[in-house]
Order: structure tokens, then C-alpha cells, then sequence
């Protein structure tokens, strides 16, 4: 596969997104991928998720769900969930296994050094400076 520009940022991208997927261990929506990405650092926007979606041999569409947003309104349509494709399984198995943060429970910890997400840190430092 030829190297593009801008190509590191999108293998983070993707193995994040394997990641995840492989943590939640269910289909995923776009959207609910959003609702996790908006996390990231400078997030991910919809365009670029879209694509690698779509165009990454390590995902594969599962199957149709109503678009969280607007249910029962005239404009419901149906959104694409995703799962990993064989290709992406094999890659999840040589990525960290992601876990929500111990302790908020909510910033996944995308690194094999299970630390604290930063949010956590920055308020055990400051727990520590008020006991002191
Ligand atoms: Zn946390």
C-alpha cells in the first residue's frame, strides 16, 4: 500500500477505531463512534471516520440501525453499524486492549500503561496538593 500524506495520523485513527471496536465487542453506529471519539485529542471529524470506515479492509458493515438523533421523526434514516472485519480482528490482537479509565470509567486508555486519563490525574494532583 503506497504511503499518503497524512497517513500517521490516519493509522491512529485506525487502530484506535480497531480498538474500540474490539472493546465494546458489538456494532457500532457512526454515531456512537463520534460519541467516543469526540474524547481524542483534536477528535476525529465525521468525514475522515467516514472514510476509513467505509474504505478500511479492517471494518465491515454489519447491518442498519436508526439514526440515534432522530428517531420518529420524517428525516429517521438508517445509519451503518460496523464491526472488524477478520483483517481488523488479527489487528486487534497486536494493538493494547483498550479499557475505560478506572477512574472516571469513561476516557477509554487507548496504551498498554493503564494510567489514569489525564482529567483523573489532574484532579488526584490536585486532591493531593488540598490534603497536604
Ligand atoms: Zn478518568
Amino acid at each position: 500500500m503506497k504511503r499518503t500524506v497524512g497517513s500517521s495520523r490516519r493509522t491512529r485513527y485506525k487502530n484506535r477505531l480497531i480498538q474500540l471496536l474490539d472493546m465494546v465487542d458489538r456494532p457500532l453506529s457512526h454515531h456512537e463512534i463520534i460519541d467516543y471519539t469526540v474524547q481524542w485529542k483534536h477528535g476525529i471529524s465525521t468525514v475522515v471516520l467516514s472514510n476509513i470506515l467505509s474504505k478500511d479492509e479492517a471494518f465491515e458493515i454489519f447491518g442498519k440501525v436508526k439514526s440515534a438523533k432522530t428517531v420518529g421523526s420524517s428525516d429517521c434514516w438508517d445509519v451503518n453499524t460496523y464491526i472488524l472485519s477478520p483483517i481488523g480482528v488479527e489487528l486487534a490482537a497486536s494493538l493494547p486492549t483498550a479499557t475505560p479509565c478506572k477512574g472516571c470509567n469513561q476516557t477509554i486508555i487507548f496504551t498498554n500503561e493503564k494510567r489514569p486519563c489525564s482529567a483523573c490525574y489532574i484532579k488526584k494532583k490536585e486532591e493531593e496538593r488540598n490534603n497536604a
